[in-house]
């Protein structure tokens, strides 16, 4: 696949192109109410009657004509029967007459307007007086005001929320269609890496990678193949990628796609898939390797363990939610100030390691999480949030306002 050394993208175009050539998984199932929070909806959901299905109260009061609303204070009212939550009131209401209701109990077809309780005096002989007038229709939530019959309340494309479950429930529906889960397999490359568990020898460090992959997958609902450490050999690396490609709609390397690497990632992709290896304007993170290994999509992440979550956000979380059919939802921006001054040059995106705080007032600022250095996770594990500094960007003074994306959100 045709490849340019000497050309830096933007995280802008990378996003682009990565959206562009993703396509969502075909498989869908249907699922009960409960196992389908966190699912993406695979169908449009639509109402089948009005709710709420009937009028009814949105107080404890009495329930009158508005027509007896006449505008002077004290009217009387005679108190003829009584509407309860799941009790309605089946008589008729006659003007100069009110029924007892209470919250979310039917309004009967004769009355229109409730009036609070508090708003009235009860005397011996089953009158009340009303103190306070409400104004006509005052208190009634009218059928159909959330949904009416034939409307389509929840889209396909939808990741489904607490709330999703609520109002599918409202509609008194059990089961949907959602979108298969999506399988990613990921490995890690290197000679100088060992497993947690393994002794580490001179020059040789844990392999830490395979554990932000584990939980960033797994805030995105992600079933995963975690394949280990494969070992910088031409014949192993090759029966991973087959293997990974057989069993996963994806597949996550880190390490070994920046150049001058000695292993043998970067021939076998060119060997067994259709791979771009681009270079990004952005740091951390200026490797990455996107394309597909069979009918996988293969994202090889730069082995700098803040590059791999850095990247991740950016690139991978984005393109799995596509996988997953979801709408697409790319990281919000908001604007805090910089209490500090924060070092930079001009060329590439920084995502800087940022901390986001809100003053009594309300107003954000952000300074440095520490150190900024892509094989540093102290910062990045104080950090809740990326500092982002455009390419063309250098330094920032104290006291500026700059883009930041809240790590809080991102994972959604
Ligand atoms: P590479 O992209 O393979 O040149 O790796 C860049 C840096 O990331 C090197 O310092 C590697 O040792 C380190 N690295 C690569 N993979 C991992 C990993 N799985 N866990 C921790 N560090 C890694
Ligand atoms: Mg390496």
């Amino acid at each position: 696949m045709s490849q340019n050394d000497n050309l830096f993208l933007s995280v802008k175009e990378v996003q682009n192109r990565i959206i562009r050539d993703v396509k969502a998984v075909d498989g869908m199932e249907r699922v009960d109410l409960r196992r389908a929070l966190g699912r993406i909806l695979a169908e449009d959901v639509t109402a089948t009657f009005n709710t709420p299905p009937c009028d009814n109260s949105a107080m404890d009061g009495y329930a009158f004509r508005s027509q007896d609303i006449t505008g002077q204070a004290n009217i009387r009212l005679k108190v003829i029967g009584q509407s309860f939550a799941g009790h309605p009131y089946s008589g008729r209401v006659a003007s100069g007459e009110a029924i007892r209701i209470m919250t979310g109990a039917q309004v009967p077809a004769d009355v229109d307007t409730v009036v609070m309780q508090e708003h009235t005096e009860k005397t011996d002989d089953n009158t009340i007086i009303i103190n306070t007038v409400p104004r006509p229709f005052a208190n009634v939530r009218k059928e159909g005001d959330d949904l009416t019959t034939g409307q389509t309340f929840l889209a396909k494309g939808k990741k489904l929320s607490p709330t999703d479950l609520a109002f599918l429930a409202t509609q008194g529906i059990a089961e949907v269609t959602v979108k298969r889960n999506v399988r990613v397999a990921f490995f890690s490359t290197g000679d100088e890496l060992r497993s947690i568990g393994q002794t580490l020898g001179e020059g040789e460090i844990f392999d830490s990678n395979r554990y932000s992959l584990y939980g960033l997958l797994k805030n995105q609902d992600i079933d995963i193949v975690d394949m280990g450490v494969i070992p910088d050999d031409r014949q192993a690396i090759e029966t991973a990628f087959i293997t990974a490609s057989s069993v996963a709609d994806a597949i996550i390397t880190s390490g070994g796609v920046s150049v001058g690497e000695a292993d043998f990632v970067k021939e076998t992709l060119e060997k067994l898939g259709q791979i771009n290896f681009w270079k990004i304007a952005m740091k951390p993170g200026k490797p990455l390797a996107f394309g597909t290994i069979n009918n996988s999509l293969f994202f090889g992440l730069p082995g700098n363990p803040v590059s791999v979550i850095a990247t991740f956000y950016q690139f991978v979380q984005p393109a799995l939610k596509r996988i997953k059919g979801q709408d697409i939802v790319l990281p919000l921006f908001i604007q805090a100030k910089t209490t500090e001054f924060l070092k930079k040059s001009p060329g590439r995106t920084d995502f800087q390691r940022g901390i986001l705080e809100q003053s009594e007032s309300g107003e954000l600022s952000v300074r440095s999480a520490g150190t900024q250095a892509s094989h540093v996770l102290t910062a990045m594990s104080r950090a809740n949030c990326f500092i982002v500094i455009p390419a063309e960007s250098g330094s920032i003074e104290a006291g500026e306002m700059v883009d930041v994306q809240p790590f809080e959100g991102l994972t959604d």
